[in-house]
């Protein structure tokens, strides 16, 4: 059998299962999707939003790029957090990053890796604002992590700096912003940071006008 064949076996017992247990599983979920949650992570295979959380199909709304970046051009991101915030009414958006991030690692090398290069810049740019605590750290792989953590944090400011965001903590005091990470080597997600309406902005990233 080839690979790929098992998951289209894997598939159909699944859906058998969830039939058996509960036939209106499927009519229920296809008449309406209302998430609570947006999650923005890693592509990396080892991090999936619901095997990791708990959370069964409708639960969460997920968008995933390589080192879980809110880069403010990036039309994919944007398209989905207005989608999530603005109709689907997500309370709660969460960034997560994972400790050993490929995307995290390279970014932190000067080996250029193509096309990428420009995406991992955006990591880079953290990295230079905390240059001083970076290179205080010996152990590279603990330097990474730290960017990890670092990363994760800008992301959520970035999320706060949109004028999505804005407009809804305006409007409905919500969504609340985290900032997680994820240990590939427990399994275990950490909290780092918690963001709501009237976070503490840089004045030039203030809307008054959203
Ligand atoms: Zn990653």
């Amino acid at each position: 059998m080839n690979s790929y064949e098992r998951l289209l076996l894997h598939n159909k017992a699944w859906a058998a299962e969830q039939v058996a247990e509960d036939p209106e599983y499927f009519a229920r979920l296809a008449s309406i999707q209302r998430p609570e949650f947006l999650w923005i992570g890693c592509s990396d295979s080892r991090v999936p939003a619901n095997s990791i959380t708990g959370t069964q199909p409708g639960e969460v709304f997920v968008h995933r790029n390589v080192a879980n970046l809110v880069v403010n051009t990036d039309l994919n991101l944007l398209t989905v957090l207005e989608y999530a915030v603005v109709y689907l009414e997500v309370k709660h958006i969460i960034v997560c990053g994972h400790y050993g991030c490929g995307g995290v690692k390279a970014a932190m090398s000067r080996h250029s890796f193509g096309l990428i290069d420009p995406w991992l810049r955006n990591i880079k740019d953290v990295y230079r604002v905390h240059e001083a605590e970076f290179k205080a750290i010996a152990d590279p792989e603990t330097r990474c992590n730290r960017l990890v953590e670092r990363s994760v944090v800008e992301q959520v400011m970035n999320l706060a700096k949109t004028t999505v965001v804005q407009r809804a903590w305006q409007k409905h005091q919500s969504p609340h912003l985290h900032g997680w990470v994820y240990g590939l080597n427990d399994g275990v997600l950490k909290p780092l940071v918690r963001k709501g309406p009237g976070v503490e902005l840089p004045e030039i990233y203030q809307y008054d006008d959203v």
